[in-house]
């Protein structure tokens, strides 16, 4: 068993981006950075979380609808 693709990928802090930026890599559609992204990512202390696609969330988010 491999189950190694399901990772979340942190980005440090640029000088365009002022806070660190956690994205699932090989999720099931694209992100992009920024609060903008279609996944509604969440703030968690100064880093900016997105919501996987593929619901491989390791965090308890009860506001999260999902149909
Ligand atoms: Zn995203």
């Amino acid at each position: 068993m491999n189950n190694g693709l399901l990772v979340w990928e942190a980005f440090a802090p640029t000088d365009d981006v002022p806070y660190s930026e956690v994205i699932p890599t090989n999720d099931d559609r694209p992100h992009t950075f920024g609060p903008a992204c279609s996944c509604h990512p969440f703030w968690d202390e100064n880093a900016l979380v997105h919501n996987s696609f593929d619901g491989r969330e390791a965090y308890e988010v009860g506001a999260r609808m999902k149909s």
